[in-house]
């Protein structure tokens, strides 16, 4: 068959007039990219036997002395003759081809894309032409182009050249060679080469990227005539990005785009919110003059600010969401994404047709933050994929002091770590406003039609210090010397447009001036801005606005719609064969949802999510090993052992019914913890939960913990019901698998801002669930989850405990013991209680009364006084805790427990029992640790 198919291409009249070499140069050259051989060589080559892939399974050797034999009997059957000639022709041919191919790959690395020519970069041997054996000799020969799409089959090299140079070597350095996938290749070559990266613009388009520079341009002399050294971040040497943006979101428009969720960093978000999102510079103006904002504790500085508006696009409305953010650049990003899949998730739009993410970075912290990686990583993922995100890199070449060259980055681009993914990168010189807009719609229409990240990296400088009270000629005197001299973005291109008849001088100085009156009389600057948003577009938060914080809320739940879920929740598909162990627990759940059987933490939280979702309450849940559960307890993920397909019976509880996420995560805290949030502070009425595998691996995820979780309501106003569940007890597992560090939650506690739970009971975590669902309040939620608990014979409901009951702040003594025999009363909160309650009742000890606190914060004072209230007896007040005595509650919480215990008793002194204090939250070795764990209980009992 092989030789059949070789015999036949030998034979062609494609062959008989070449040499075997050529075909060898040629088909290495197709094997390396399919798309670098003229069309009908590619036809060939894709007949062979591999099944036409490049990637062929047959290994080229093979082949390649397949032609070498052919050639040989056809040059000992035929004598030489005038092909000969031809044949040196054709190797150069094959040199044309491997030359426009150098151009694609490398092209990039002679373009001119710095505005300030400080870069210094070698070009590339690939891209000389003696490289490939060709020379000035050659330059007048006429070639086949290939598939270079120049819209000709043949052009002189001279040709060729100039058109490789034009598309790859101007203001524009494309990198898209990377790309495995060859269509997303084809469809860069089409539209870069077709246009040599420079299409034609309007005279309209013109005046109006004038328009949009003078507006950048004018806001930041303006805040800098007024508030001169005051810190804005200015976008001063970057005001392309103003044009950029504009052309985003109105080429996103006119695809039918809705919304769409922009993240950025400190440089020019002042000049975005303002000209962009058309915010009333007057309230720009309040924030320099540092008005308070009402209703915010804290508030938080002037370019962290978030904002939202509505413009109108050809496409109609859009509404735009700027994110809040802190100061840890990048960190935005998956708060960005998160957001923007909620938003998509609510409009039914998996596709990412609707709503668009869009983050803008700095280019030291996108090549140095870990999480950027992380954030590539998820943008293809089931659970985090939004269809693309634009990402802007404002590359001012220097990070606050330090310098790209040496110490910045070991990549040769800022924006390399992109190629991960496999992300095309267009590198683009910011004083070239028409490049600039030119790549914007590249990577609108590419985000668009392939649903995958793309980065613009907007090749700048930064006219100012890292901000307007540095000087930063104290450490890139260079740079600075050369930036003194530098005419802005607008004036080198208004003067182009003059030169070239465009606009004249008049109207030039017009747009400053209109501009400049604008700001005066404080009106807004976006003339698409929608004065009267569609409130359709975006979540009304009202319902959840202006609630105190309480404990308590109903949630109970009717006893017979609930075993009629739980009945629903065991049935699956025909033919669905689930594994031992599993259909075990499918078992067991039927008889706890006929009463038959106690009530186990599995049981109980499965049917926390059946009920909310009946009450019409999405619910997403994300995190390592969430389907399962990381101790085996949740099985919330069915696995059919016939074909390994999964079904999920929380999605199949009845027509019509909410969401139910439900998604394994990739082996992220950062990212996923960030993106959650997101999705929280968009999606009010659902109950969104991330889980770590175990609760330590928070540690990973602190910014989002510390920035954002526990102290964005009160900087920013959003709030956030977010649920974090955190496995935490000591089992002699060792220091990494033992604490949640609940001691760093506590320490973050004020305010009211979060809440802390440590459930001890199948109902208890049941309530929580439902409670941080149903009330209308939204803060974030820490629940610390047990491990063994999960299966601990007294660590049982009821049925009617799930139905009647709510959740508890504090669980009262459980054993008939009388109050007034009682001494000594020992606090507890998590695993330890079982502990203690199994050795009072191994020693017969009714002396003894053990409570429960179950939310340690807000710390219910109220229901622990009144659970003390009987014991007027009590001698001893114990805090006993598994922690060390650094960590854990001990020190964060026991002002309010001894608040109680002294306004019980005024005599009443407040003691400890539990681990010495300890660098590493647990030891490693068992035999330790069960020595610690007994004495910290016999302390309990006679500290
Ligand atoms: P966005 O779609 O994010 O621009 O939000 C639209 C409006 O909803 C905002 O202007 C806020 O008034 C409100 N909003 C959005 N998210 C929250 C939140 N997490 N907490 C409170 N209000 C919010």
């Amino acid at each position: 068959m092989q030789e059949s198919v070789m015999q036949r291409m030998w034979d062609s009249a494609h062959l008989s007039g070449g040499n075997a070499a050529y075909v060898e140069e040629l088909y290495e050259l197709y094997l390396h990219d399919p798309n670098a051989v003229p069309e009908e060589w590619r036809t060939y080559f894709q007949k062979l036997p591999s099944g036409g892939s490049a990637a062929a399974d047959v290994s080229h050797s093979t082949i390649r002395d397949h032609f070498v034999l052919l050639a040989k009997n056809q040059r000992r059957a035929q004598p030489v003759s005038a092909g000969s000639v031809s044949s040196e022709h054709e190797k150069k041919q094959v040199e044309v081809l491997r030359l426009i191919q150098a151009y694609r790959l490398r092209g990039h690395q002679a373009a001119q894309l710095d505005p300030l020519a400080l870069q210094q970069r070698p070009v590339p041997a690939d891209l000389a032409i003696t490289n490939y054996g060709l020379t000035d000799a050659d330059l007048d020969t006429v070639f086949r182009t290939g598939d270079l799409a120049i819209g000709k089959d043949e052009a002189s090299l001279r040709e060729i050249l100039k058109a490789l140079q034009e598309t790859y070597c101007r203001t524009i350095g494309a990198e898209f060679a990377h790309i495995v996938d060859s269509e997303q290749r084809n469809w860069f070559i089409q539209r870069v080469e077709s246009v040599r990266s420079r299409p034609e613009f309007s005279p309209e388009i013109k005046g109006h990227l004038l328009e949009r520079l003078t507006a950048a341009e004018g806001l930041e002399k303006y805040l800098g005539t007024k508030y001169p050294g005051t810190k804005r971040f200015g976008l001063e040497g970057g005001e392309s990005l103003i044009p950029m943006l504009d052309e985003i979101i109105q080429r996103s428009g006119s695809y039918g785009t809705k919304e769409i969720v922009i993240g950025m960093a400190h440089r020019g978000r002042l000049n975005v919110l303002v000209n962009t999102f058309g915010k009333n510079p007057r309230d720009l103006f309040d924030e320099f003059e540092g008005k308070k904002v009402e209703g915010l504790s804290s508030g938080d500085v002037k370019y962290h600010q978030g904002f939202s508006s509505n413009v109108m696009t050809p496409g109609g409305e859009i509404h735009l969401a700027m994110a809040f953010n802190p100061s840890h650049l990048e960190i935005v990003s998956p708060v960005v994404e998160g957001s923007v899949r909620a938003r998509q998730d609510r409009r039914c739009d998996p596709a990412g047709d609707k709503v668009l993410p869009v983050t803008i970075h700095g280019d030291a912290a996108v090549a140095g933050q870990g999480v950027v990686m992380e954030t590539f990583q998820m943008s293809q993922t089931r659970a985090y994929r939004t269809g693309g995100t634009i990402r802007i890199v404002v590359n001012n070449q220097v990070g606050f002091t330090t310098n790209k060259q040496e110490d910045a980055r070991s990549t040769e681009y800022a924006t390399d770590v992109a190629k991960m993914i496999q992300a095309p990168i267009f590198h683009v010189n910011a004083d070239d406003p028409e490049a600039v807009l030119f790549v914007t719609q590249l990577a609108v229409d590419y985000r668009m039609q392939f649903k995958r990240d793309i980065v613009l990296d907007l090749i700048c400088y930064r006219r100012r210090g890292h901000n307007e009270a540095d000087e930063p000629s104290g450490t890139q005197p260079l740079m600075y010397q050369k930036i003194a001299k530098q005419r802005t973005t607008r004036e080198l291109y208004a003067d182009a447009l003059i030169q070239s008849n465009v606009l004249d001088a008049e109207r030039v100085q017009a747009k400053v001036d209109e501009y400049r009156t604008a700001l005066d009389n404080g009106l807004h600057v976006v003339k698409s801005l929608v004065k009267e948003p569609n409130k359709e577009l975006f979540v009304d938060w009202r319902p959840y606005l202006g609630h105190a914080w309480t404990a308590r809320h109903d949630t109970s739940f009717d006893l017979k719609t609930l075993q009629d879920l739980s009945s629903k929740l065991l049935s699956v598909p025909e033919g669905f064969v689930v594994q031992r162990q599993v259909a075990k627990i499918l078992e067991d759940r039927q008889k706890m949802g006929a009463g038959a059987l106690a009530i186990n933490w599995g049981f109980a939280e499965t049917m926390a999510y059946a009920t909310l979702l009946f009450e019409g309450h999405p619910v997403r849940i994300s995190g390592q090993d969430v389907g399962r559960g990381t101790f085996s307890h949740r099985h919330a993920a069915l696995h059919n052992q016939k074909d390994g397909s999964t079904y999920i019976p929380l999605q199949h509880i009845y027509e019509g019914q909410p969401r139910f996420d439900l998604y394994d995560s990739f082996l992220s805290e950062e990212a996923v913890l960030a993106f959650e949030y997101g999705y929280a502070t968009t999606t009010p009425n659902a109950l969104v939960v991330w889980e770590a595998q175990f609760g330590d691996f928070a540690n990973g995820a602190q910014v989002v913990i510390d920035q954002f979780i526990t102290s964005g309501e009160h900087k920013w106003g959003r709030l956030c019901g977010l649920t974090m569940l955190l496995p935490h007890g000591y089992e002699g597992q060792g220091p990494e698998h033992s604490s949640a560090r609940l001691e760093r939650y506590l320490q973050l506690c004020a305010e009211q801002n979060i809440q802390v739970c440590v459930p001890t009971t199948p109902a208890q975590v049941y309530h929580m669930l439902r409670r941080q669902a149903i009330r209308p309040l939204r803060k974030p939620l820490i629940a610390l989850t047990p491990k063994s608990l999960l299966r601990h014979k007294l660590a049982i409901s009821t049925l009617e405990e799930l139905t009647e009951g709510s959740f508890q702040t504090v669980i009262p003594e459980i054993d008939p013991i009388e109050a007034a025999k009682v001494e000594r009363v020992i606090m507890c909160s998590g695993k330890v209680y079982y502990d203690l309650l199994e050795k009072r009742r191994n020693e017969g000890r009714d002396d003894i009364a053990i409570v429960r606190i179950e939310q340690l914060y807000p710390f219910p004072e109220e229901d622990l006084a009144e659970v003390l209230a009987p014991y007027q007896n009590v001698k001893h007040i114990i805090w006993c805790q598994e922690e060390p005595m650094n960590q854990g509650a001990w020190y964060c919480s026991q002002h309010h427990m001894r608040r109680v215990a002294t306004a019980h008793k005024k005599e009443l002194f407040l003691q400890y029992a539990g681990r010495d204090a300890s660098a590493a939250p647990a030891v490693g070795y068992a035999s330790m640790h069960a020595e610690q764990q007994e004495k910290l209980l016999q302390d309990a009992f006679t500290v």
